[in-house]
């Protein structure tokens, strides 16, 4: 059974699936990459094609398994393109609602055989389960930004995901090379449940005035040792995936200690969304980031 995942369909060819996509390629699964639009998905392609030229100039990898890889990425315009998957990865926005449509469509399209899997970084399992056909073959499989560079991945099983179908994505995880790391099902699992909170309260750090965008950054990396800044970590996750993961841990957790950082919701509202949008803590429109507080 763990063998029989030959295709992989990704649903979101945004920062994540774009690199589900090129990491499942590389460990030889033919992908297919669904998104609102075909231009969507081809600048996903362009991205994982750039990346994987990256990764073989770096001597990261061979410049065959570059081509082979390339060669296994296949745009898919319609969910019907998935048809042939045994294990689909959704991987679009963090809003349940679209993601529950998301799930309607797939069951219509995929072999009743398949594995729907969701890479949401906060949303429960269970529930988003209970929007498929067969809650039984669904599961979490939640990477880490950027997911080529990344070592872990969280599995998370819903309250019916049977034994083959988390076998199923055991093997799948190692097959890619990556490490899992088994959380149970409750709001954003574990990396995010632990790093969130600390990002928003480094916004609130900055809303109160105790420090500047670069102090906050500065003190974080050479007083903690961490390699980015909260800050800098927020603008590189997304600002509306932050906004929305504290939203998930407030309303399921209903503790104000994960009440989002009204400034946080002020950037979200801008359209400032961090890097992806140009603009986010910092402005990232000149040659150097520059910060915009
Ligand atoms: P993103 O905004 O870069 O990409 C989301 C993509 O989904 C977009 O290309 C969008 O067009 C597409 N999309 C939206 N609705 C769709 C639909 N109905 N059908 C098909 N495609 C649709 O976001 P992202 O950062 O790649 O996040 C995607 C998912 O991964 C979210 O659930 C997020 O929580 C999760 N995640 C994000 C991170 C991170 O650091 N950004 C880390 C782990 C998990």
């Amino acid at each position: 059974m763990t063998s029989r995942i030959r295709s992989v369909g990704i649903v979101g060819a945004g920062q994540m699936g774009a690199g589900i996509a090129h990491v499942s390629a590389l460990a030889g699964y033919d992908v297919f990459l669904h998104d609102l639009s075909e231009e969507q998905i081809e600048s996903g392609i362009a991205t994982i094609t750039g990346n994987l030229a990256r990764q073989a100039g770096a001597g990261k990898i061979a410049e065959e398994a570059m081509h082979q890889a390339q060669d296994r990425l296949n745009a898919a315009p319609s969910m019907k393109a998935l048809a042939s998957c045994d294990l689909v990865i959704e991987a679009a926005t963090e809003n349940e609602a679209i993601k529950r449509q998301i799930f309607a469509n797939l069951c219509e399209a995929l072999n009743p055989e398949a594995i729907i899997a969701t890479n949401t970084s906060s949303i429960s399992i269970t529930r988003l389960a209970s929007a498929t056909r067969a809650p039984e073959r669904f599961i979490g499989i939640h990477f880490m930004n950027p997911v080529p560079v990344m070592q872990l991945v969280e599995v998370v099983r819903g309250i019916a995901t049977d034994d083959e179908t988390f076998e199923a994505a055991r093997h799948y995880v190692a097959s890619i090379g990556k490490t899992i790391a088994v959380a149970e099902d409750f709001p954003a699992f574990i990396v995010n449940r632990i790093l969130l909170p600390m990002i928003n309260e480094a916004i609130y750090t900055l809303y109160e005035g105790v420090g500047s965008v670069v102090s906050i950054d500065t003190s974080m990396k050479l007083g903690a040792n961490h390699p980015m800044g909260p800050l800098e970590l927020a603008d590189f996750i997304g600002l509306d995936t932050c906004l929305s993961i504290m939203q998930v841990l407030h309303d399921g957790l209903a503790d104000s200690k994960y009440r989002p950082c009204p400034l946080l919701v002020k950037y979200v509202e801008a359209g400032w969304l961090g890097r992806k949008a140009g603009r986010g803590f910092y402005d990232y429109r000149g040659e150097k980031p520059v910060p915009t507080r």
